[in-house]
């Protein structure tokens, strides 16, 4: 079932659009010293080719600010500075290049700084993210609405929304990120309702990597299942590389986004009678790598546990490959392809095939090897025989 999205203002992070129809953008934060330009610029190109889209680094003082002379040419994503406390190095940013702005309105002072920034953002032409998070919330608005969170974080966003189009500058995201996922989902809905911008979506201080990713999926995946929401940053205590692999899948799981091959594989159960995690790595090790090659042809990969489920899924396969018992089958749609005896064979098969597959050669008869097609034609043993449904 296909989501009908928000329809949001269109803007532009470099050369990244956000909002409007534009795919929805995944970003992540280096958690690095901004000021080591070498391990920046390492950390950018490692994120960028797992998927990184847009990619927002800390500017905590002139020292980092200078440094991003050299980071953004280096960088082949575009680069967000995320300003807090001192608006100066905002305008510093934007001098020294960078795409787009990230202000947290709750720490960055009196109107006037936010307006001095503004005035540097249509100089420049850049974006500004208006960042609202649960934990710095402006005194003012706190006070107005005490115990109050959602509201707090919605008329936080709102008042420095209308600050912005005081100055005649629409040119904004807005994210108004809260710790409990229940609390950003209902701030994010009633804010997605109240103006026409588009929302980045973040679950702030989500946790480590188990709990983190859940969390973000659970307020992540609801908001987007309702149209909500233009870009993502799913904030772990973690790898980045996790953050945008979580954002990818998510976005993969809503069919809102087809970069990158999917890989389903079953969770194995007493049936199993072969190394399925350490199968199932291996497969993902290459279709992370062919992706990279071939990115414009993301494929649907199965790796199954035995011959109960294996061939069922499989058929809905683009390849899959499925074992048990000594023996290994690759698959090619409803075609079972090949059967070899040992893992490391069947993988330098499946391999080879996969390639094919990326490179659109759906072909069988290119697929099979004479020797296989004899083994193939071979009737299953009765305990390669499906007995019984069992549910993966
Ligand atoms: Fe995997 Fe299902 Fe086979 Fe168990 S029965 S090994 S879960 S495919």
């Amino acid at each position: 079932m296909a989501i009908k999205r928000r329809e949001s203002k269109k803007i532009r992070v470099g050369s990244v659009e956000i909002g409007g129809n534009a795919p929805i953008a995944v970003q992540s934060m280096l958690v690095n010293d901004t000021r080591d330009v070498k391990t920046s610029i390492h950390q950018i190109n490692r994120l960028a080719d797992a998927g990184c889209e847009i990619i927002r680094l800390a500017v905590p003082d002139k020292e980092a600010a200078d440094a991003l002379t050299q980071i953004i040419p280096a960088s082949p994503i575009p680069v967000i500075s995320d300003i807090h406390f001192d608006y100066r190095l905002a305008l510093q940013a934007a001098d020294n290049g960078v795409h787009g702005l990230r202000i947290n309105p709750g720490n960055i002072g009196r109107a006037e700084f936010t307006r001095a920034v503004v005035a540097k953002a249509k100089e420049r032409d850049l974006p500004i993210r208006i960042g609202v998070n649960s934990g710095s919330v402006e005194k003012t608005v706190k006070e107005k609405y005490p115990d109050d969170l959602v509201t707090q974080l919605v008329e936080s966003a709102k008042l420095n929304v209308r600050l912005l189009e005081a100055e005649d500058f629409d040119q904004m995201k807005i994210s108004v990120k809260a710790s409990d996922p229940m609390d950003a989902i209902a701030a994010y809905r009633k804010l997605a309702s109240e103006v026409p911008y588009p929302l980045h979506l973040g679950v702030t201080e989500a946790g480590t990597l188990k709990r983190g990713i859940i969390k973000s999926s659970v307020a992540l995946g609801i908001l987007l299942s309702e149209g909500i929401g233009d870009t993502i940053r799913i904030s772990l205590t973690a790898d980045s590389i996790e953050e945008v692999f979580a954002g990818h899948e998510i976005l993969k799981s809503l069919g809102l986004r087809k970069t990158g091959s999917d890989i389903v594989s079953c969770p194995a159960c007493g049936r199993c009678e072969i190394d399925l995690h350490g199968l199932t790595g291996k497969v993902e090790g290459m279709v992370a790598k062919y992706d990279r090659i071939y990115g414009k042809s993301p494929l649907h990969v199965a790796v199954m546990g035995c011959f109960v489920n294996g061939p069922g899924e499989c058929e809905r396969a683009d390849i899959g490959i499925a074992g048990g018992k000594g023996k290994f089958f690759v698959f090619k749609g409803e075609e079972k392809i090949a059967r070899i005896e040992t893992e490391a064979e069947a993988l330098t098969f499946f391999e080879a095939e996969l390639i094919k597959s990326y490179q659109g050669d759906t072909s069988l008869k290119n697929a099979l090897h004479a020797k296989d097609i004899e083994e193939i034609e071979k009737p299953l043993d009765s305990d390669e025989l499906i007995m019984e449904p069992v549910s993966g």
